[in-house]
């Protein structure tokens, strides 16, 4: 394709362990798509603050230290990768340290100002699935496809007490809906799959669906 090709974003946004994840790493590969996890990147952050010890609730001093940070994000096989000073937290993204705190890290308006840049610059790089909050809302909200993915309270936390992981997942969506800053919430075109009674591949189907109702075509 030529330097001067437009490349194409999905955004997916829903609250924690609607299954969001899974449906973009499918989506992502049966259409070839670059898979953006944008979670990771305030989890990288919330990781580093954890690491040296800062307060999560002294939005001065992470912005200070923020500042001081190389956060630099690559495609490697195909999906997003954030390093903090060179290094990949890694498995380290999804303790249950980081969990308890990355909320209060994401509504730090300087923390998501830094972060936006870094998501959209993605898109120079080839069509892409973007998993989030507010991909749909402000990163790409030109973007004609959205997908809203959720599910019920009752059905995410099974989802993610099979996944062994504990994570306060109503607690991190009530902070996440109500920050001022991007709360999460579905963009008004954005298409809403209530997944609870669903399939991961019924809900990929539906999203690839939708997809061509609003004019994709596979490149
Ligand atoms: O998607 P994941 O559950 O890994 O996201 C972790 C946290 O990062 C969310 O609970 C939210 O606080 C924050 N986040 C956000 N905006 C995004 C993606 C994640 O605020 N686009």
């Amino acid at each position: 394709m030529s330097s001067e090709t437009i490349y194409r974003a999905i955004a997916i946004d829903g609250p924690a362990a609607s299954g969001k994840s899974t449906v973009a790493k499918q989506l992502a590969k049966q259409l070839g798509l670059i898979m953006v996890n944008s979670g990771a990147m305030y989890r990288a952050i919330a990781w580093k603050v954890k690491q040296e010890g800062i307060d999560p609730q002294k939005n001065t001093l992470v912005e200070a230290s923020l500042e001081k940070w190389d956060l630099s994000c690559e495609v490697v096989d195909g999906a997003s990768v954030i390093l903090v000073n060179g290094v990949n937290p890694g498995d380290a993204l999804r303790e249950k340290e980081v969990n308890a705190i990355v909320s209060t890290i994401a509504a730090i308006p300087k923390v998501r100002d830094c972060l936006l840049s870094k998501q959209r610059e993605f898109l120079h790089i080839g069509d892409l699935v973007m998993e989030g909050r507010d991909i749909g809302t402000v990163i790409f909200p030109n973007t004609p496809y959205k997908f809203f993915i959720t599910a019920s309270e009752k059905v995410r936390a099974s989802r993610r007490s099979a996944e062994g992981l504990t994570d306060q997942v109503a607690e991190r969506d009530r902070q996440d809906s109500q920050r001022k800053t991007a709360p999460l919430r579905a963009a008004e075109d954005a298409v809403v799959i209530d997944s609870s009674e669903m399939t991961i591949s019924e809900v990929v189907d539906t999203v690839k669906a939708k997809l061509k109702e609003r004019g994709w075509e596979q490149r």
